[in-house]
């Protein structure tokens, strides 16, 4: 798949809901975005990878004028077979974007005026894949790392992540199933810089063998020394405002399977919430739904991804 220069792409999306919608006010204009944004403009077969394609099915698909495949604009990418306009998708890029919090499944279903809660549902998880991995970076140079209980309101049991946290910075969420020494070093093998300084709680998983050649410091508080300095303090607001996105945005009602990809979609707007903005943040989503596989929404219930990172037939994302 050829790869565009995504910045020249989301420097020139439109900025306001105005601007939006004069932009993206056609099945047309949305098409050249998304050409734009999958094929740098030029479409290419599919198969043969030739650029001598004209349209056909209303412009829907390309067929190849050397070896007659017929590449539909959004087969091998998360919107393959959908059988909405690609304007419903951007008009829900843009909501899902622009709202500080995002949005919930009952809020797009009413937005977009979809006749059934599953279908929002379906999408949201959709965007929500695209919302992941577009910043690979390991954080550094000043980590600190903690744990925390995530369970939905009156949820009877609660759920382990740990959480990773530069400075004022960016942040990293996992689900797992526990906080022994080997998960932490899988966390920090992924998501920490080799030589980044860490900074812990006393825990006895966060040690020389989880954490590896890093400088780790364990800073053993008690809770008077902790309102005094907080020695993992960016950890700890992070897990404050994604306890209150959880019930605020999301009323608690995420299912244990399913809160990898909210933790995903949290960090992503947390990680982009100083520079980039929701304008940015809309062009990468549509930059990610090009680039991602297919996800059928039965591929979605089945993935009970409770350690998407962790667990043994997962690698940890790059
Ligand atoms: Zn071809």
């Amino acid at each position: 798949m050829t790869q565009v220069m995504p910045d020249d792409l989301w420097r020139d999306f439109p900025k306001t809901a105005t601007e939006f919608e004069a932009r993206f006010a056609t099945e047309a204009d949305c098409r050249a975005y998304w050409i734009e944004a999958r094929w740098g403009g030029e479409p290419a077969c599919a198969r043969c990878g030739s650029t001598r394609v004209w349209t056909i099915r209303e412009g829907t698909t390309f067929e190849c004028a050397d070896c007659g495949h017929q590449t539909s604009l959004t087969s091998g990418t998360l919107l393959e077979k959908t059988r909405k306009p690609l304007k419903m998708w951007f008009r829900a890029i843009f909501e899902i974007s622009t709202r500080r919090t995002g949005i919930s499944g009952k809020d797009l279903q009413r937005i977009m005026g979809f006749g059934s809660y599953k279908t929002a549902w379906s999408w949201l998880h959709k965007l929500r894949a695209a919302m992941v991995r577009s910043d690979s970076e390991p954080l550094g140079p000043f980590v600190q790392l903690d744990e925390a209980l995530v369970g939905g309101k009156g949820s009877p049991h609660k759920e382990l992540v740990l959480v990773a946290a530069e400075a004022n910075g960016r942040v990293r969420l996992a689900h797992v199933e526990n906080n022994d020494e080997g998960t932490c070093k899988r966390f920090a093998e992924g998501q920490i810089a080799g030589d980044a300084h860490v900074v812990t709680d006393g825990h006895a998983g966060y040690n020389r063998d989880s954490l590896g050649e890093r400088r780790h410091e364990a800073v053993v508080q008690t809770k008077a020394e902790r309102r005094e300095s907080d020695a993992v303090q960016s950890c700890h607001w992070t897990i404050s405002l994604l306890k209150r996105w959880l019930v605020g945005t999301h009323a608690g009602a995420v299912r244990d399977k399913h809160l990898q990809a909210y933790l995903d979609e949290f960090a992503f707007r947390h990680n982009r919430r100083k520079t980039s903005g929701a304008v940015r943040i809309a062009a990468r989503v549509i930059e990610q739904l090009v680039a991602h596989p297919p996800k059928t929404r039965r591929s979605i219930i089945d993935a009970t991804r409770r350690c998407r990172w962790l667990g043994s037939n997962h690698a940890a994302p790059a």
